[in-house]
């Protein structure tokens, strides 16, 4: 059975997983104790709760419980992680290298703290998305303190060399912060094994509640601390003040171990559908793969056809099929993605790319579905299309003045 409309967005958010909601449910009710309550039953509920979760989120990373400091997503983890080590670290530099890819969260963050001294170099990436491992220890300097390059990228899944990036770090004594919001849950993400110091992400990417996140904070080999970004009570070690969402932290604790559990089944199966999604629109005419597809998350695909509007793209089919054609953070814009101008793709190809997010929930059915609407979509598309027509007849396109919006 078909189901409409087709969710295959589940980069900027996921459904929840049933199981996920009813573990919340009675800890907005019965047990809307608070976790920092130390008087009474309510209270110790509630703790006992989050050390549970606390327990099951460091699970799925490899970490202590210790380490793991609940935040109100992945923003704020990278916000927390970046402004908190360039706080707590002030004393020994004040240069931060990140790359040009980064989520906004991180982008905007270092702009931040441009304005407040720091000096951050912003690596290019390959044309297949990935960072250059030499060049990133050419840009080490002594006043050098953190690496900050996300695990995978969001918008083309490009997964960078993060084994190999903590090696360098650890050789010249900088702290590595990576953003594995698209990463946790997905693929196997080991804190200790990957050599990570500081790491973000956010339950609503998988299969979790909207409004609750980690930060991964090292305690041994270095102990890692970072300067708490909100004033308060002194919750999380005092480096995240506020009262905990209990039902939240609960929910997000399921959701880390039903991907631990359930992975490598997903896994399977879902980059079957992926794999088969892209093998069907790579028959399409000038159709192309953004970024690496070796080093990729499975269940993501970023592909453009050239002389097709994105956003036109989407209007023949978003009804039934819900898709972005960049970041959700920067569709809402009619600019091309950065992080496809990053890899070098000119503008034909930067706005003619739509990115394929599948999920736990995706069925063979909605694959089937999905290619023939693409496929009949863009065939419509380039039949009516000047440029199409042109380039058919050997027309040199690069050759014509533009005129931007
Ligand atoms: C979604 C996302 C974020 C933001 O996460 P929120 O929990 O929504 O704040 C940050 N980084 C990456 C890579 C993301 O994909």
């Amino acid at each position: 059975m078909l189901k409409l409309p087709v969710y295959l967005d589940n980069n900027a958010t996921t459904p929840m997983d049933p199981r996920v909601l009813e573990t919340m449910l009675p800890y907005f009710t019965e047990h809307f104790g608070n976790a920092a309550s130390r008087n009474h039953p309510f209270g110790w509920e509630a703790e006992s709760a989050v050390d549970y979760a606390r327990e099951q989120v460091a699970q799925l990373i490899g970490a202590d419980p210790k380490e793991i400091i609940f935040t109100s997503g992945a923003t704020e983890g990278d916000n927390l992680g970046i402004k908190g080590i360039f706080e707590m670290y002030a004393a020994k530099g004040n240069h931060i290298i990140t790359a040009t890819t980064e989520h906004k969260a991180v982008l905007d963050t270092c702009k931040h703290l441009e304005k407040l001294g720091a000096d951050v170099t912003y690596l290019q990436v390959k044309a297949d998305g990935l960072i250059d491992l030499a060049e990133l220890e050419a840009a080490i300097k002594p006043t050098t303190i953190l690496i900050s390059i996300m695990y995978a990228n969001n918008e083309i899944g490009v997964i960078q060399p993060v084994k190999e990036i903590s090696t360098i770090a650890k050789r010249h004594g900088v702290l590595f912060f990576t953003d594995a919001t698209q990463a946790v849950g997905k693929i196997t993400v080991n804190v200790i094994e990957d050599g990570i110091d500081l790491l973000t992400f956010t339950a609503h990417k998988m299969y979790g509640p909207k409004g609750i996140g980690a930060l991964y904070v090292r305690r041994k080999n270095p102990r890692v601390k970072v300067t708490a970004q909100m004033d308060g009570g002194g919750h999380e070690r005092s480096m995240r003040s506020g009262t905990l969402n209990v039902p939240g932290i609960v929910g997000f604790g399921k959701a880390c171990e039903l991907c631990r559990l359930e992975m490598e089944e997903d896994t399977k199966r879902i980059s079957a559908l992926r794999d088969k999604l892209e093998t069907a629109l790579l028959k399409v005419e000038e159709a192309y793969v953004n970024g690496n597809r070796e080093h990729r998350l499975p269940h993501v695909a970023n592909i453009s056809f050239k002389h097709v509007e994105g956003e036109g793209l989407l209007m023949g089919f978003n009804k039934n099929i819900a898709l972005s054609s960049g970041s959700a953070c920067t569709s809402a814009s009619l600019e091309p993605s950065y992080v496809l101008k990053a890899l070098g793709l000119g503008d034909d190809l930067a706005h003619s790319s739509l990115r394929f997010g599948l999920g736990r929930f995706t069925t063979e059915e909605q694959i089937d579905y999905t290619v023939e609407q693409i496929t009949n979509t863009v065939l419509k598309l380039r039949e009516m299309s000047p440029l199409w027509e042109m380039y058919k007849e050997g027309i040199d396109l690069n050759s014509i003045e533009w005129a931007h919006h």
